[in-house]
């Protein structure tokens, strides 16, 4: 493991979005470590790195037991989430990312021991592959779920499609900052919605151009970084 390539990308992301600020504020980068083991986490640890993303219910949970030495880590839930696997994850986690479908919701407020915050997700490409809300359908129902107290909206989040071109990412991230601000204007105690969970390894510096406050990354940490 080459612990000096994992530090040139890292600083090399961090520029990136460094030289973007909204409203005087750097977006907090989510090292996504689906693909790698817990060694690698201790390392983006050391290099500073508090915030990781996880896809699946058993490995969060696994890496969770194992890196609880790792003081004030962030653990966000990034992935598609069964109802049946909420139970497992969800008193652990400090942010979901993935809040795509009512039912989901149905099961958090049940589930939940405290106020989970919750990135809704939304569908603003309408590949029929993608899970999250139609733009047009997330307004009303964050709306209807005010009553669920263990449900507070802090954003929406969105995933482009792999080869879209500039123009259409920005569109699609355009978009999604738009509800944003409209949900933001309602002022709704329970959803303050002030934040966009967009941009991935491919488009991320996209992304925090077209206004998030989160970005996912992944891959990029770790080009180069296993090589030899
Ligand atoms: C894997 C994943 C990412 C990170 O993707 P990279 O291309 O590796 O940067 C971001 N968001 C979600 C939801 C993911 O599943």
């Amino acid at each position: 493991m080459n612990l000096e390539q994992l530090r040139q990308n890292q600083h090399m992301i961090e520029r990136v979005i460094n030289s973007h600020k909204n409203l005087g504020q750097v977006a907090t980068l989510v090292a996504v470590t689906k693909t790698v083991g817990t060694e690698m986490m201790e390392a983006l640890y050391e290099n500073g790195i508090r915030h990781f993303g996880e896809n699946r219910p058993n490995v969060f949970v696994e890496k969770y037991r194992q890196l609880t030495h790792l003081d004030k880590a962030v653990w966000h839930y990034i992935g598609n989430l069964q109802t049946r696997q909420v139970k497992d994850v969800i008193n652990e986690i400090d942010y979901l990312h993935s809040l795509d479908r009512p039912s989901l919701a149905k099961e958090i407020q049940k589930r939940a021991q405290s106020v989970v915050n919750c990135f809704v997700q939304v569908n603003v490409s309408g590949e029929a592959s993608k899970s999250g809300f139609k733009p047009e359908e997330v307004v009303e129902w964050i709306e209807s779920i005010a009553d669920y107290h263990h449900i507070r909206v802090v954003g929406l989040m969105t995933m482009a499609p792999i080869n879209a071109t500039e123009a259409a990412l920005r569109q699609y991230f355009g978009e999604l900052k738009q509800l944003q601000t409209q949900i933001e204007k309602m002022g709704w105690l329970h959803a303050p919605c002030t934040e966009l969970s967009m941009g991935m390894s491919q488009d991320y510096e996209i992304a925090v151009e077209e206004g998030a406050t989160f970005v996912r990354v992944g891959t990029a940490f770790f080009e180069g970084v296993y090589d030899e």
